[in-house]
């Protein structure tokens, strides 16, 4: 329905198999304005009205019909606030969020039978718990229990407390529960009032005691109620064997021939040399992924390895980082091509087709990229951080499958380089047998879904 990076997959995956496992995982989320929702049918399942601060607002929540993603979907429509072509980054960002979860906690509080647990994630559904122990409006909903899942610590939902009529009337002893530094902050106000909290790794918990944008402290002193659950994979959406957006079909014991249609495939569309290992990278440019130094350290290990190696870029954000790739993408070509933008069905083609996936991330909370390389038989190269150190192991550890190094920086990305052009020219066997083991490794979500499940009962 809607996807800016993990969360989307993670969110379109875990009830499915919770579901599966006999449990009824329902999802609310805002309508966004996507393909989507244009090619489904949809059914009313509630209208209603609120008011945040002096704005009056109606809202529609509608079902998807046929059920056909595993779990009931329902939207909530705003008119003129969430039906948007993009998920965030518009000035209004705080208005339509508080919107959407003024509008969900108004909807939950019609229903016959309340939910067992309210499960919300990240900042932009964060002021729920608050909402439904707090807010005098919803009072009658606060013994629901609540979990709070981290995907990123970063983005935490600031609001000046001049902007605190926008809330619904709540309990004005309470305030320090939304405090943080003197601003609302929603991350925070969740991580105090959720009934658990988990993240999506457990390095990622541990580091955020350490780092976590200003609640480090706060995230110490929860260490009690909360846990790190590592994220899985959709294992049929992400299926080699089975993936109609890739354009030849493989399993662990054709993944040689399989990988190498692939990539002739997108070496011919993208002007690149099926004889050299092929490097890709997907994903978000933003600082956290560590793509303001990618342009460089591609130029780096190009120079350094004396051509030896090609490298695929698919992703967007920063505005600097776009115009240096497609700078490096004009003076390099034949070694570099890019594709700004996002597109599912190339990172399917990509993660088929390539050799190497490159994740040289400064956070990685738990990075799904290096997942679907490995179900692809692409060899991960990471940086030891989060959930990256928690899946992928070094090729010169015992019964390793991937290449890990230490720093975001141009130097040590070189050198991974370097030792992945030695592994594919030089110890093929060694490289074949990996592409094949990572394979068979299960991410999938039926370990996770289970680990979810138990902390919902415990509650
Ligand atoms: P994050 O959530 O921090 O962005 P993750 O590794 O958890 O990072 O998830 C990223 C997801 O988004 C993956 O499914 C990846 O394939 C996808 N993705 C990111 N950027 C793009 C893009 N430009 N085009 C297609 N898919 C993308």
């Amino acid at each position: 329905m809607a996807k800016a990076g993990g969360l989307g997959d993670v969110v379109g995956a875990l009830p499915k198999y919770q579901n599966e496992l006999g449990h009824f995982a329902k999802v609310v989320m805002p309508m966004y304005r996507t393909k989507f929702l244009y090619e489904n049918e949809w059914e009313l399942v509630h209208e209603g009205a609120q008011q945040m601060g002096n704005y009056h607002f109606n809202y529609a929540v509608i079902k998807e019909k046929t059920n056909k993603l595993g779990f009931d979907l329902y939207l909530v429509d705003i008119n003129r606030l969430l039906d948007r072509e993009k998920i965030y980054g518009y000035d209004d960002d705080t208005e339509r969020f508080l919107a959407f979860e003024i509008a969900v906690c108004d909807w939950l509080s019609k229903w016959q039978h309340k939910p067992d647990v309210v499960h919300c994630h990240d900042y932009h559904t964060a002021l729920i718990p608050f909402m439904l122990k707090y807010c005098y409006a919803f009072n009658h909903l606060a013994d629901i229990p609540t979990v709070f899942t981290i995907h990123n610590a970063q983005y935490q939902g600031w609001i000046d407390w001049n902007d605190s009529y926008l809330l619904p009337p709540f309990d004005s002893w309470k305030w320090g529960l939304l405090d943080w530094i003197k601003n609302i902050n929603p991350l925070a106000c969740a991580v105090k009032c959720a009934s658990k909290v988990t993240t999506v790794s457990h390095s990622y918990l541990a580091e955020l005691r350490q780092a976590a944008n200003g609640i480090e402290n706060l995230m110490e002193y929860e260490r009690g109620k909360s846990i790190g659950i590592l994220n899985g994979i959709d294992a049929d959406v992400w299926n080699p064997q089975k993936d109609n957006l890739i354009i030849k079909n493989y399993d662990d014991h054709l993944v040689k021939e399989g990988k190498k249609k692939n990539k002739k495939e997108l070496c011919a569309r993208f002007g690149l040399d099926i004889d050299k290992p092929l490097i890709v990278f997907i994903g978000r440019l933003v600082g956290e992924k560590a793509a303001d130094i990618l342009p460089d350290a591609i130029r780096n290990s190009i120079y350094h390895h004396h051509g030896g190696v090609n490298f695929l870029v698919l992703g967007s954000g920063d505005a600097v980082v776009e115009n240096k790739l497609d700078e490096l993408n004009h003076q390099l070509h034949g070694y570099v091509n890019t594709y700004i933008g996002y597109d599912e069905s190339l990172s399917h083609l990509m993660y088929a087709g390539a050799d190497f996936l490159l994740m040289p991330s400064r956070v990685e909370p738990c990075g799904l990229n290096q997942m679907y390389a490995l179900r692809y038989g692409t060899v991960p190269i990471v940086r030891s951080t989060g959930g990256l150190k928690d899946t992928v192991k070094d090729f010169g550890d015992w019964q390793g499958y991937g290449i890990r190094f230490n720093h975001a920086s141009v130097n040590d990305i070189t050198y991974s380089v370097g030792r992945a052009i030695d592994l594919y020219n030089n110890k093929r066997n060694l490289y074949n047998w990996m592409c094949s083991y990572m394979m068979n490794i299960d991410h999938s979500w039926d370990a996770s879904a289970g680990e979810y499940i138990r902390l919902y009962e415990s509650l």
